[in-house]
């Protein structure tokens, strides 16, 4: 079914599976001999959920090798230490306030040696939030930060509900958005979202995401996906979860808005974590389109 303004979700359901699959690739990544990325809480967390496809491909009684995407495993993984050392280098420049902005099954504020003094807020709905917080507490899992959740949608207004939970936007802020400007909200509102950012970002904060280029080709690449995987037992529907329309290059706008911003693509990224790039079908990286920035706010 298309997606609406105002449609909502749980973790097995629309957007919010997809947070469950991001766990389960992270989950299958961990399992893997590179290293690269080490997530105790995902395969829990994706048992939890449900849904058997991706409990299957988290406790390894599948692969994605198996359903026809087996380069899914390094994406993940790459992708996850992006945004790991991404935190690490914001750590480094004294950023002590960090943002998860659609969080979903995320556990970086349980599996990461967070410094003394920081504060992470993470911000998804709250069926996303509640379920994770609940696993994990069953998981006798323990924050190594100080985790301030913050049920709201994005769509609406957010800032209000982040202050409320105590964001201090006279701090520098490190802000990260995995998996979220990939099309999963209308183009306005992620616009918004941005100059929202901006406007609470103080000089020196920090920026990561990643998004698809106003031409990219990902919505259909992944609604190929989505088919095959349907094909192989899936029971959700991920092939119609974009919004539609002309997007914003998210590195030129946060120049544009006083941001520093540098793009990578994924060749990059694997090659910042040690994996031979070459070795893997990396066809997405060129079709798909899409980039990741990090971005530093100019003090003046
Ligand atoms: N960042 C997590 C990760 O990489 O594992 C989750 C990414 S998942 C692909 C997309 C997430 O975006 C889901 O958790 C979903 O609930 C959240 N999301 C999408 N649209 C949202 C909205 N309008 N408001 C709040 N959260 C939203």
């Amino acid at each position: 079914m298309a997606r609406q303004s105002n449609d909502t979700w749980n973790l097995a359901t629309s957007v919010g599976a997809t947070a469950t699959m991001a766990a389960a690739g992270r989950a299958t990544a961990s399992r893997s001999d590179g290293g690269v990325v080490n997530d105790p809480f995902a395969e829990p967390l994706v048992r939890a959920v449900g849904i058997d496809f991706f409990s299957r491909l988290a406790s390894g009684d599948l692969d994605f090798a198996d359903v026809g995407t087996g380069w899914l495993t390094d994406f993940f993984a790459v992708r996850a230490r992006y945004f790991d050392d991404f935190l690490t280098n914001a750590w480094q420049a004294g950023v002590r306030q960090a943002v998860n902005v659609a969080s979903g099954l995320d556990s970086r504020a349980y599996r990461l040696g967070w410094p003394a003094g920081s504060i992470l807020y993470e911000i998804d709905r709250p069926e996303v939030i509640d379920f994770k917080s609940a696993t994990l507490t069953t998981l006798d899992a323990v924050p190594t930060t100080v985790l301030r959740p913050v049920m709201t949608d994005l769509r609406e207004d957010w800032r209000a509900a982040l202050r409320a939970a105590g964001f201090d936007p006279a701090q520098p802020t490190a802000w990260l958005l995995e998996g979220l400007l990939i099309g999963y909200l209308p183009t306005d509102a992620q616009d918004h979202l941005l100059n929202d950012i901006t406007e609470l970002s103080a000089p020196g904060s920090r920026f990561a995401a990643d998004y698809v280029l106003p031409t990219s080709e990902f919505g259909s690449d992944m609604r190929t996906v989505a088919n095959t995987w349907r094909e192989h037992g899936l029971d959700v529907d991920l092939s119609s979860l974009f919004f539609e329309g002309q997007r914003t290059d998210v590195a030129n706008h946060l120049q544009s808005q006083g941001w520093e911003s540098h793009k990578s693509r994924l060749r990059e990224l694997y090659n910042d974590a040690g994996i031979d790039g070459a070795a893997f079908d990396l066809v997405y990286d060129e079709t798909a389109a899409i980039t990741y920035v990090t971005a530093t706010r100019r003090h003046s």
